[in-house]
């Protein structure tokens, strides 16, 4: 893994090898400036050159993944887990408000008539959402001169498959254009199975009337159906099998597929903000998936599929082996007050025999954040990477790490050894 280098003056410069960076570190030529990620800081001066790293940003409503690549490697991998626990406080939040109004205290005002909702308002939990993706491309500019700043934005693109119908894109496996078609047939039959309905499972691309029988590899000829229907199907035609709704059914185009959800939108927009517009480019999911399975040849993950939506199509990159992984957290507790009627004062202190909240801890040989503290009894301890409990261990066992920056954990983590290649076009999605 490679070490950050900031120039004299702070600015981000090319990462370098360990060996350098210890060499510099030994000849007091450098200093630590961040231990997660690791990064030095030059105490000469130095040309300023670097070479350009793009940025890929896999957004995602759970986990979000971030890839910087520069001259064909893959400079930073990185899986960061989103906070899921905001709309919950807020309805916390309006309910106390709320009972408030009917018990024997100040009154609280119902505010109902300054309510206004601005042009590009997100609800709060996607905007904390949004906003984590767009900190988290902050995080990397911050050690890297990135230059540009890859987003994925929908499956396929419209524009491309204005006329997928009637257009000369045809179905071909492993193909960036039968990738395309696919995530296309995908949108039309609602990623389920034309037939049985099913979803969940593996899709393949289906002939209506079959090759066999004369049929094309139009799309209008094409539908998404599971393995045992395709098989039970046979060498008949839809209709033969049952469904001629189905068969003219097929013959409607998509309508509306220029479908982005809201915190894709808002991420794009909030890049090109803080960046430059010039510098954010938006990606389609087809070809992320074309250059992930076919040209790199990696399982999918969140951060697989930000290193191949960092990279040009086509172009070939060796990915990290060990990545970081980040877990948004709140950055305190904000309750005042707690009990039935809200008749006790939080005074839960900040530190609990010295210990935070979210710290990094090693606990019987395992490592995870303090997710809840005892004042006589144990701490719980989650794991960072599935935020699931761990451990119960007393705080005098356990072992510090790091402590809770910028309002999420950092840990690193060894990623998946390189797999057998996935289904090619037949994958589930
Ligand atoms: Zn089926």
């Amino acid at each position: 893994m490679k070490v950050f280098v900031l120039s004299h003056s702070g600015k981000p410069l090319m990462p370098t090898t360990p060996r350098r960076a210890r060499i510099f570190l030994k000849t007091r030529r450098a200093r630590v400036v961040s231990r997660e990620p690791f990064t030095i800081q030059l105490r000469f001066e130095t040309t300023t050159h670097t070479q350009p790293v793009t940025v890929g940003v896999d957004t995602g409503s759970q986990t979000v993944g971030i890839a910087a690549t520069a001259n064909r490697q893959v400079v930073f991998q990185a899986e960061m887990h989103l906070r899921t626990d905001i709309s919950g406080k807020l309805i916390q939040r309006r309910q106390y408000r709320r009972t408030r109004r009917s018990r024997k205290t100040r009154y609280r005002a119902a505010r109902w008539a300054n309510r206004r909702k601005s042009s590009g308002w997100l609800p709060p939990s996607l905007r904390a959402k949004a906003e984590a993706t767009v900190k988290a491309v902050r995080f990397v500019a911050r050690v890297l001169p990135i230059s540009q700043i890859n987003v994925e934005i929908g499956s396929f693109d419209t524009q491309k498959m204005q006329n997928p119908e009637v257009s000369g894109v045809s179905y071909q496996q492993g193909q960036l254009q039968g990738y395309l078609l696919r995530e296309y047939l995908l949108a039309k039959w609602q990623r389920q199975c034309a037939y049985c309905h099913t979803s969940g499972v593996a899709l393949q691309v289906e002939h209506l009337i079959p090759k066999s029988r004369g049929g094309s590899d139009r799309t209008s000829n094409l539908v998404i159906a599971c393995e045992p229907c395709n098989k039970r199907k046979g060498t008949r035609t839809a209709a033969e099998f049952g469904y001629p709704e189905i068969q003219a059914q097929a013959r409607r185009p998509l309508k509306d597929a220029a479908h982005v959800s809201s915190i894709k939108t808002a991420v794009v927009s909030l890049l090109a903000q803080q960046f430059g517009a010039e510098r954010v480019a938006v990606r389609y999911g087809y070809e992320t998936k074309y250059q992930r399975i076919q040209v790199l040849n990696l399982p999918k993950s969140h951060a697989y599929d930000a290193v191949a939506i960092a990279c040009a199509i086509g172009e070939v990159v060796k990915p990290l082996t060990t990545g970081y992984q980040l877990r948004c957290v709140p950055r305190g507790h904000y309750q005042l007050y707690n009990g039935k009627h809200s008749e006790h004062k939080v005074w839960a202190p900040q530190k609990v025999k010295s210990w935070k909240l979210y710290e990094l801890v090693e606990a019987k040989g395992q490592i995870g954040y303090i997710a809840g503290r005892r004042l006589t009894g144990a701490f719980v301890v989650k794991d960072g990477r599935s935020g699931k409990a761990l451990a119960e261990v007393t705080p005098r066992k356990l072992l510090r790490l790091a402590r809770c920056v910028g309002g999420w954990i950092i840990t690193r983590f060894p990623f998946p050894h390189i797999t057998g290649k996935e289904g090619g076009a037949s994958s589930p999605s």
